[in-house]
């Protein structure tokens, strides 16, 4: 079968474990309240008792779920999020923070009015110039990958491939600092015009050749990436702490594309290939 670009399969779950002994870099401060505990799970699932008592708005939602819905009607309401939520949560992710983070972010803003109603369908959608936001289960799979074994949230990340902006929205309250870098000026431009509206402090927008990483702001606690090419850079390996994860598609043998964890621990680098994934190619370069 034929994958589109971004349209990634999940596969069999081989999630590998964090390393034992190495503590992996985490962020001192606690989060709010709302932001992972049990009652952030809860909100996260939508499964608050009053949630579905809520007229006119979740109707309207509803409604929306179930015929085309005109962009941007129902789309503001939180019900429509946590039916996403929901439905990740079926399909396996478990991590209440990337659950919550994912609820949080309004991802019908990331993309085209024309699109905005499948905006939270699990599915890829086209972002202009040739490129694709991965569906709302890769995202989170990957965050999940990329905050296996922190309890609380992630110190800085370098994101390679910003694209429109939306997976760096659901890293900034994951992580204390966002890094996201975009070789594409146009799709670097419309992300800052994205994310302007959410204000989001931690984000740091780049434009440049994210194979080179972001040195300036190194060593990162995680480094996840959009786009996949022939081997992971070398400058990704440097520029990840000691403990920290490395995420990101890479070409396999049989000219595939899997998903690759990388943890850089005391004893050497930690490489496990997972899942087969389809994501746009990594390119070198500025355009
Ligand atoms: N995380 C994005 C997904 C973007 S798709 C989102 O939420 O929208 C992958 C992106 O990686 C594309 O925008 C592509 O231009 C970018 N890309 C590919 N190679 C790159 C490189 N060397 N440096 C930076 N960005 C790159």
């Amino acid at each position: 079968m034929r994958l589109k670009p971004g349209c990634e399969t999940p596969g069999v779950d081989q999630r590998p474990q964090a390393a034992a002994g190495v503590k992996r870099p985490g962020f001192p401060v606690r989060l709010s309240p709302d932001a992972g505990l049990p009652s952030a799970t809860r909100r996260a699932l939508g499964t608050r008792a009053t949630d579905d008592l809520k007229p006119p708005q979740s109707k309207a939602a509803l409604a929306g779920l179930q015929q085309p819905m005109p962009a941007g009607v129902g789309l503001d309401s939180q019900t429509v999020r946590s039916r996403m939520v929901e439905k990740l949560a079926r399909q396996g992710v478990r991590d209440a923070l990337v659950l919550a983070a994912m609820g949080r972010v309004e991802r019908h803003r990331f993309v085209d009015t024309a699109l905005a109603n499948q905006a939270y369908e699990d599915t890829s959608l086209p972002i202009g110039l040739g490129q694709t936001i991965s569906k709302p289960n890769v995202v989170a799979r990957m965050l999940e990958l990329l905050r296996q074994g922190n309890e609380d949230r992630l110190g800085r990340v370098l994101e390679i491939g910003t694209g429109c902006g939306y997976q760096a929205a659901v890293l900034s309250h994951l992580a204390s600092e966002v890094y996201s870098i975009e070789r594409l000026r146009g799709l670097h431009d419309r992300a800052r015009e994205n994310l302007r509206q959410f204000r989001l402090a931690n984000v740091h927008l780049l434009f440049g050749d994210g194979m080179q990483g972001f040195a300036k702001g190194a060593p990162y606690a995680a480094i996840i990436a959009a786009a996949g090419g022939e081997a992971i850079p070398p400058a990704w390996i440097e520029q990840l702490a000691l403990g920290g994860r490395l995420v990101a598609p890479m070409q396999t043998a049989g000219g595939q594309q899997a998903l690759v964890v990388i943890d850089k621990t005391a004893q050497g680098i930690r490489q496990a290939v997972l899942e087969a994934v389809h994501f746009v190619p990594l390119k070198s370069g500025t355009v």
